[in-house]
């Protein structure tokens, strides 16, 4: 008897999810028309009235005290690295695999990113392996929670203290998230949030820079506004004080953000049902692992990475290709996934290069120790998630509800149950 098979849409069979299922990303409403088209018919689109409120709402909505609203979520990295005293030649401890402004950030202030393995679990930051990564030329860590998932900021925060370090938390992905009952960007000394187009935030492009500490404010403000220490609310002297750049937000983008800001909670409660749904459809599919929420932690599901097990499915010597090929069945039913990072962090050639501002700096500079190693053969967890992965954004984001998740999740089992016909 002939065993039928349902045909894989690579294949030439009918695509499991149709064109047009998808809802686009954020959705708007009169509310933001209103709130960017107020703003327009203002009297100020540069640092208007828009970004002082969204500083303050922004500041509310996270439990921070003070929050200062950038161009981007890499500026308000970048701040953070001022704002922790780092300065040339001294040495910050990020992840190895995460977006690469999670360590150039570093570079910006002719710091020197050391790369730390990642947890293969959890994809964050492996905490065992962070004590042997410090030096006396060392910092600050910054612990990123990587598409969504706290990073574990207990043994973070413990081995800080132990060695007198700063912890920046890049939550650029992890709006809402929360490490036992407490939302990130309260738990290190100052975060970094991004409202980039696809953040569970979304204004279009720009960031926010959070801290509870008052010098680690007056630090991050003065590089936000070429280097001045008044902002453009007070009666500004036009002196620069200190090496500053031009990372303030705007007026219209402000607007946006504020009103997107009042439909957060409703977006993520979305994104947390849609995960749920999403697992529920995918749970014990063979050779899928499934991301992880250990107890205590809250992902927000910015991103919901897969893995596949290559060991499970015969593909340990070609697992990158393998990967792709299934990718590419996927994306053919109609699936919105696909690799996210391609290469971890060290071995982007800015690293390997060693080559930030030319003639080798900051890694040539006089302050910088002649160490520092990026051979890729140390991170073999980041490399192992890098090569095995692919990630979901849009299946799990409002509008878009549970009926989206679970067809997703089905299109998901339709590949995997004929995995060996690709
Ligand atoms: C998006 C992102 C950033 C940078 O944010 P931008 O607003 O794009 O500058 C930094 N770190 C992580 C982990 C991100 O996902």
């Amino acid at each position: 008897m002939q065993i039928l098979t349902p045909k894989l849409a690579i294949h030439g069979g009918k695509r499991a999810i149709p064109d047009g299922t998808l809802k686009k990303w954020p959705p708007i409403d009169d509310s933001d028309r209103k709130a960017v088209l107020d703003s327009l018919d203002g009297a100020n689109h540069a640092f208007g009235p828009n970004c002082i409120a969204f500083e303050k709402e922004f500041a509310g909505w996270n439990g921070n005290r003070y929050a200062i609203t950038t161009n981007s979520g890499t500026a308000a990295l970048h701040m953070c690295i001022v704002a922790c005293g780092c300065s040339t030649g001294d040495e910050v401890i990020v992840p190895a695999y995460s977006w690469s402004s999670s360590a150039t950030c570093i570079l910006h202030h002719s710091c020197i990113p050391v790369f730390v393995d990642i947890d293969y679990e959890t994809m964050n930051i492996d905490p065992e392996k962070i004590e042997q990564a410090i030096t006396p030329k060392t910092r600050a860590i910054i612990a990123v929670h990587l598409h969504g998932l706290p990073a574990p900021m207990d043994e973070i925060m413990a081995i800080a203290r132990k060695h007198n370090l700063r912890v920046i938390e890049d939550a650029c992905q992890a709006h809402g998230a929360k490490y036992k009952g407490r939302k990130v960007g309260t738990i290190g000394h100052c975060s970094a949030f991004s409202f980039n187009q696809n953040k569970s935030l979304c204004s279009g492009e720009g960031g926010m820079f959070v801290t509870d500490d008052e010098e680690m404010l007056r630090a991050a403000r003065s590089l936000w506004s070429f280097g001045e220490t008044r902002t453009p609310a007070e009666s500004r002297d036009y002196h620069v004080y200190a090496l500053g750049w031009m990372y303030r937000n705007n007026d219209l983008t402000a607007a946006f953000g504020r009103s997107q800001l009042r439909k957060l909670d409703g977006f993520l409660s979305a994104q947390r049902e849609n995960a749920q749904a999403l697992a529920e459809e995918l749970r014990g599919t063979p050779g899928l692992i499934l991301p992880t929420e250990p107890a205590g932690y809250e992902h927000n599901w910015y991103n919901y990475t897969l893995r596949f097990d290559m060991e499970a499915l015969g593909h340990l010597d070609d697992a990158s290709d393998f990967r792709y090929r299934i990718v590419k069945a996927l994306q053919a039913e109609g699936v919105r996934t696909d690799v996210w990072q391609s290469f971890i962090l060290p071995a982007m050639t800015v690293f390997q290069a060693k080559n930030g501002f030319g003639h080798g700096h900051p890694w040539s500079s006089p302050q910088a120790r002649r160490s520092v190693d990026y051979s890729t053969a140390q991170y073999r967890m980041a490399q192992r998630h890098c090569d095995t992965h692919t990630g979901m954004t849009r299946p799990l984001r409002a509008p878009n509800g549970p009926d989206v998740a679970r067809l997703t999740g089905a299109a998901i089992r339709k590949v995997m149950e004929n995995v060996r016909y690709l």
